[in-house]
């Protein structure tokens, strides 16, 4: 029979991070917006370590494209700086757009 392909073909790569945290912290973006994602190594036999060191994350088919966007949002972080939630006064940083204690938006999102 042909076109059955093997499950790793089901997996797309959303991002190639520049360092194995910065992989992992992409990672942990989508797991919290309910994407399972995962992460790989780059290796790539004869490439002549230039991406050796790089990481990379992989998710579903089928949630590539809201993976993307959200690792657009979090790759880009607010160019107001880090900011003061008004609920409880926690300091957040940049990327965040709502607060991780108390779950307060932040102001002017
Ligand atoms: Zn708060």
């Amino acid at each position: 029979m042909t076109g059955e392909l093997p499950p790793e073909s089901d997996e797309t790569c959303v991002l190639q991070a520049e360092s194995q945290p910065e992989a992992e912290s992409a990672r942990t973006v989508l797991a919290a917006a309910g994407i399972d994602a995962v992460v790989r190594g780059r290796e790539r036999p004869g490439a002549g370590g230039l991406f050796g060191h790089r990481s990379t994350v992989w998710v579903q088919r089928s949630a590539a494209d809201a993976a993307r966007a959200l690792l657009r949002g979090a790759g880009e972080p607010d160019p107001r700086g880090p900011w003061e939630c008004p609920g409880c006064g926690e300091r957040l940083e940049a990327q965040f757009t709502e607060c991780w204690k108390c779950g307060a938006d932040r102001p002017g999102t």
